[in-house]
């Protein structure tokens, strides 16, 4: 017997209910996993939280749990400076960075060295850097637009760096380091080394909550115009063409099982938050701070697979 799904849409009237049932149906997963290590400031924050944002295109917005304190959200940065890389150079940027599936982990120099030194995708850090590198060339003041972009598609004037994290990682970034020299040596940086990863980590270190990224992630479901401003971010294809990159490679090694248990594009970062996309229908931001093995928020990740399941939604 086919099972009937709820159906989304700007009247549903239990979204909110549905929101309260997956925060009490995650309770279990929330904590399970571990902080992320790499970055040892983010490895002394508690694990015990959970937040979750919804925002439809209709602009109807629900939360429950934690979904008002900010977190860092680490990588998924990347995909607010892959917009304005795209933004600047369109689609000449794919001549310095792939498209294919992460596999590995997201800062292996092995997977580097393996591809001639061209990084596989705009979201492991090889590519992110290569994206910082394009903005500088472009951009004098490119940390202030970064954080200008950021700020008008959340519509929160207020979010910003953490200097302090940005500087801790930055002293212990070894391995970032090394793949900004091998791109360097393969040609594939033209900014120095230290200004690129700088700027890398300062992008990293961006706080915000989870209604704050349901927000900012609007644009990839409305066709690449921010509702806030009525602006055109990216033409409808690249907003299209963004979110498939999310699917192929935005939850680092797990877009396999992501795809077959949430069925959405999504942006993951290491501080546990999550940003997922409905295109044409919404945005939903979870987190929560443990991970599992590959980088992604256990309790985050598990909570958008009942987000998915219990409102009938998949890009499938
Ligand atoms: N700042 C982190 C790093 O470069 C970001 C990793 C992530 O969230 O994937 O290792």
């Amino acid at each position: 017997m086919r099972r009937a799904h709820r159906v989304l849409d700007g009247a549903a009237p239990d979204l909110a209910t549905i929101l309260d049932e997956i925060a009490t149906d995650v309770g279990p997963s929330v904590g399970r996993g571990r902080a992320a290590q790499q970055v040892p400031a983010l490895a002394k924050r508690p694990t015990d939280r959970f937040g979750i944002a919804i925002q439809t295109v209709a602009g109807e917005r629900h939360s429950a749990g934690d979904s008002a304190e900010s977190f860092s959200i680490q990588s998924i940065s990347k995909l607010f400076t892959l917009t304005l890389a795209l933004q600047l150079e369109g689609e000449a940027l794919w001549s310095r960075i792939g498209r294919r599936p992460t596999d590995g982990s997201f800062n292996s120099l092995a997977v580097l060295e393996q591809y001639g030194g061209k990084p596989v995708n705009p979201f492991v850090n090889a590519g992110a850097l290569v994206l910082v590198d394009v903005i500088m060339g472009h951009l004098p003041d490119a940390d202030e637009q970064v954080l200008e972009l950021v700020r008008s598609l959340s519509g929160n004037s207020a979010i910003d760096y953490d200097i302090e994290l940005a500087r801790s990682e930055r002293e212990l970034s070894h391995r970032n380091t090394a793949l900004a020299h091998l791109l360097v040596d393969n040609g594939r940086l033209h900014r120095g080394v230290e200004e690129v990863l700088e700027s890398y980590f300062l992008y990293c270190s961006i706080e915000m909550s989870c209604a704050d990224l349901a927000q900012a992630c609007q644009y990839l479901a409305q066709g690449g115009r921010n509702p806030l401003t009525e602006e055109a971010i990216l033409t409808s294809s690249l907003s299209k063409r963004t979110n498939a990159v999310l699917l192929t490679s935005g939850v680092y090694a797990d877009a396999g099982d992501f795809a077959y248990r949430v069925g959405i594009p999504a942006k993951s970062g290491i501080g546990g938050g999550i940003a997922a996309i409905m295109p044409g229908a919404w945005c939903a931001a979870v987190w929560s701070p443990a991970l599992n093995e590959s980088g992604n928020s256990i309790a985050g990740t598990h909570a958008l697979e009942l987000l998915t399941t219990k409102t009938g939604s998949s890009v499938f």
